[in-house]
């Protein structure tokens, strides 16, 4: 087992160190959050101060134009596409991923006519699951099934994550993929929990939709993606026919007609600050080498298991190739693990009944920060520190 001298060394001899640089951490945290909401990237804050002061402040209603905000949903698209494996013209940015999940499964559906099933798993992460079940609703006669029932035949599509929210169990993209497809459906990916944490390729998917806001470290209600694959671009159908994705919005026509390729899945005005501090972010990923971040998650996500032991049962699979850089463990009183641990500094998360989830952003966590969270979590569980009646109480976000 690794001390905390040798978790040093792996530190300095880290080929991503300089990353940890470009964010804002508060001092004394270990923050393991980067799943939920990935830390501030210091050229975020300056980026989006531009926009507003510079931007907005100087050149008002013409930032649509000289600033390009009109063409922010395509051109961040395109900016975060190798990320997932896409294309430029591949990839729309804005909303957010329930949105982007409601467009995907709508037009999918759309697209295979007289098959009446929506396919979803339950353990998906629940937004997703919901979105399913509203659309099988508004459609009438539709039907959502359980993946885990494995019949895709009479499927119109399947939607499922590549990393599992709670788990972070890691499913296989391209045989999942291949399967779905074989029997006729189309295949929805949500990469929320995957892309930013490992080498991401939704390329032989339909659709696929995301999150910026976690490891992409775009901020709080950053705009999501959604990935349309080139052979539907002709024919998928946006059924969130909003101004943005009609061939000429500025021809205010009565009728709608959509544009071409993947911009008819724009939907409206784009959250431009919102934008800038994406914008800021997608800069850092320019320069990462993804190959390098996933070595370096399973690395840390390996020593912190290995550190926990047996104090904790893993929910995470065991082997960490099947994860992705999240671990969680089984706690019956979880929640107030979670906020003694808080309280010394080390920042995971509970989710409901009885899970403490920890993730672990390759960019800005290093391996002491691994040993000291492991440390504390074991000196809470040791002296029960937790059991203070203060860490009870829940607050309205965990
Ligand atoms: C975080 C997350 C979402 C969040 O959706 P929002 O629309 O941004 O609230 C959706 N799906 C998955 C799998 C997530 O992990």
């Amino acid at each position: 087992m690794l001390d905390r001298d040798a978790c040093l060394a792996l530190d300095a001899d880290d080929p991503l160190r300089a990353f940890k640089n470009e964010f804002v951490l508060p001092e004394g945290v270990v923050y393991l959050v980067g799943n939920s909401l990935g830390a501030l990237p210091r050229r975020a804050a300056e980026r989006v101060r531009r926009t507003v002061e510079d931007e907005w402040g100087r050149q008002l209603v013409g930032g649509w134009n000289q600033a390009g905000w009109y063409d922010q949903p395509l051109t961040a698209g395109d900016r975060l596409a190798p990320l997932i494996g896409a294309g430029p013209g591949q990839v729309v940015v804005g909303n957010t991923t329930t949105i982007a999940a409601y467009q995907a499964l709508a037009a999918a559906v759309r697209l295979r006519p007289g098959r009446k099933v929506i396919v979803s798993d339950p353990r998906n992460f629940p937004t997703d699951h919901y979105i399913a079940q509203g659309l099988a609703r508004l459609l009438g006669d539709y039907e959502v099934r359980d993946y885990a029932e494995g019949r895709f035949d009479d499927a119109a599509v399947v939607l499922l994550s590549e990393v599992d929210y709670r788990t972070g169990a890691r499913r296989h993209v391209p045989s999942v993929t291949a399967q779905v497809q074989e029997a006729g459906a189309l295949m929805v990916w949500d990469v929320c929990h995957s892309v930013g944490a490992m080498e991401v390729d939704v390329s032989q998917a339909d659709f696929a939709v995301g999150c910026t806001y976690k490891y992409l470290n775009a901020g709080p209600g950053a705009p999501a993606f959604l990935y349309v694959n080139p052979r539907h671009h002709a024919t998928a159908e946006n059924v969130l026919s909003g101004w943005h994705g009609h061939a000429e919005p500025f021809a205010f026509e009565t009728g709608y007609r959509p544009a071409e390729g993947v911009r008819r899945f724009a939907v409206s005005t784009p959250h431009v600050v919102s934008f800038a501090a994406l914008e800021a972010a997608l800069e850092v990923w320019d320069r990462v080498p993804m190959a390098q971040v996933r070595a370096k998650s399973v690395a840390l996500t390996s020593l912190f298991v290995d550190l926990v032991g047996d104090a904790l049962k893993l929910v995470s699979p065991a082997e960490p190739e099947s994860r992705g850089s999240q671990v969680s463990f089984h706690h019956p009183d979880g929640y107030p693990v979670m906020r003694a641990l808080i309280d010394r500094g080390v920042h995971g998360d509970f989710r409901a009944p009885d899970v403490l989830r920890f993730g672990f952003a390759p960019l800005y966590i290093g391996y002491a920060d691994v040993h000291d969270a492991a440390t504390t979590l074991l000196e809470v569980l040791d002296k029960e520190l937790w059991r203070d009646e203060r860490y009870a109480r829940r607050l309205a976000v965990t």
